[in-house]
């Protein structure tokens, strides 16, 4: 998972591309870039880290000038945290320069790269973003469109690409949509386009739309940007966007992300209630889901976990030793509200198991009766290769136990997960979501056997 941004037409552009990447810090805190293009060069910096630390010599935008920016924001992904794997990626080709962003995974990455080592290419890095920028520099077509038409065709799985000339950007979503990406526009004139809409709230651009499934737009200096339909809508959006990566104050399809959770956390206590005297979520994921699903039950919510937020998230250190000792340094209990209590815990997902072990022993440890935890998603028994970075199919703990052997395994009184057709109904519309991590269908190639790419 990662976060994209593009601005075009606007001055500073790539200090608006900073607050939209601080914005979206969440989808990504491995690393980050900018890279601006002033008609005549593009220039960039990125690097590891988040985004005020990469970013925090004020003196780094009068470098990075014109009116044009793109960043990224890479989700790290175990064991891989080169500088040389920070995004946009950079290179100079027959016609000038060009930087590219890319939130996705390709899955055709790997015959993709084959081939063009064959024909003599060099790679620095093993993220399929490297892969576009040779496609595009290898294309025999004179004008970068077409080089850029060329390489769609020859990539498949999931892509949103903000691309930049020195004077032009060429924004892509796949046919699929499966990963968000939305358009926006400054009352001063510009426009921008960024991964969430929370990045615009942030920098006062007004939401257009989301860009369309399989649509690419082209921003040139002064004229509006123009529409091309390069494939057919085939609309696949991510629901794990709706579950977990987004921001709550986002806004995807028409649909707040907050309101949904609450829906999905509703439709939770009803598919699982529990007799408990309080509910509490894990925070901050599961925040919505559990308001939600004590509605439901009638039964008050509390924040009965602190969160500790100058800690990164779980998955970004790669060894389970010190992912464990992670979910204690970011969540302690509040003694005084669990101590002899019913408790319902409410997360929003249950990858490894690695959360609510450590959890429920927290919740144990502070006196808690009982220990019901319910989970506002389907059972993940499948990998995603389409942008998550989820584990290998062992992995998955709910891939080889039923909701029973792990309450036994995390020592939850009970342990119940919202049904396939529950979400799906809380999503609320007849879209074919991209449900790939609970029903295993890999609508856009690649399989759960497949390896897993580091662009994210
Ligand atoms: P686990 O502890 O392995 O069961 O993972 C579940 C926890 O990780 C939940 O609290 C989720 O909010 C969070 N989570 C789910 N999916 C991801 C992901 N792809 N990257 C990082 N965290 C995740």
């Amino acid at each position: 998972m990662c976060a994209i941004v593009g601005v075009h037409g606007a001055k500073n552009a790539s200090k608006i591309a900073y607050y939209a990447l601080f914005a979206m810090q969440h989808r990504g805190q491995e690393s980050t870039g900018i890279s601006a293009a002033d008609g005549k060069k593009i220039r960039l910096v990125k690097d590891r880290g988040l985004v005020t630390k990469v970013f925090e010599d004020e003196s780094t935008f009068d470098l990075l000038s014109g009116d044009c920016a793109i960043g990224h924001n890479r989700y790290s992904t175990a064991g891989d945290d080169s500088i040389l794997d920070a995004q946009p990626v950079f290179a100079r080709y027959k016609l000038g320069e060009i930087s590219v962003a890319h939130n996705g995974n390709l899955v055709n990455k790997d015959v993709v790269r084959e081939r063009l080592i064959e024909r003599g290419a060099i790679f620095q890095t093993d993220m399929d973003t490297e892969n576009i920028v040779h496609l595009i520099a290898k294309s025999k077509e004179d004008k970068l469109v077409d080089r850029i038409k060329d390489m769609i065709n020859k990539i498949e799985g999931a892509y949103c690409l903000v691309i930049q000339s020195r004077s032009k950007m060429f924004v892509i979503r796949d046919r699929f949509g499966i990963r968000p990406l939305s358009l926006g526009k400054f009352k001063d004139g510009g426009y921008m386009v960024a991964s969430e809409t929370c990045a615009f709230d942030l920098v006062g651009a007004t939401f257009v739309r989301d860009i369309e499934p399989g649509e690419m737009l082209i921003f040139s200096e002064g004229n509006e940007p123009i529409s091309e339909k390069l494939f057919e809508p085939d609309y696949h959006p991510c629901a794990f966007e709706y579950i977990y990566f987004s921001r709550p104050d986002s806004i995807i399809d028409g649909k707040n992300v907050y309101e949904t959770r609450l829906i999905m956390g509703r439709r939770l206590a009803e598919e699982s209630p529990a007799d408990v005297d309080l509910v509490i979520p894990v925070p901050d994921s599961g925040v919505a889901a559990a308001k939600g699903y004590a509605d439901g039950l009638g039964v008050p919510f509390e924040m009965g976990i602190v969160r500790n937020h100058y800690v990164g998230r779980t998955f970004i250190e790669p060894t389970q030793n010190i992912r464990e000792q992670k979910v204690r340094l970011k969540l302690s209990p509040i003694r005084h509200l669990i101590e002899g209590k019913k408790i319902a815990i409410i997360d929003d997902s249950l990858v490894r198991g690695t959360t609510s072990t450590q959890i429920v022993k927290m919740l144990r440890e502070a006196g808690a009766k009982e220990v019901h935890m319910r989970i506002a998603s389907p059972e993940i028994k499948y990998p995603c290769r389409y942008g998550i970075d989820t584990p290998t199919q062992a992995e998955l703990i709910s891939a080889t136990s039923t909701a029973e052997e792990i309450a036994k395994k995390i020592d939850a009184t009970t342990l119940g997960f919202l049904s396939i057709e529950g979400l799906v109904e809380s999503l609320g519309d007849d879209i074919n979501y991209s449900l790939v991590s609970f029903d295993g269908n890999y609508f856009a190639g690649g399989d759960k056997d497949s390896t897993s790419c580091s662009s994210h």
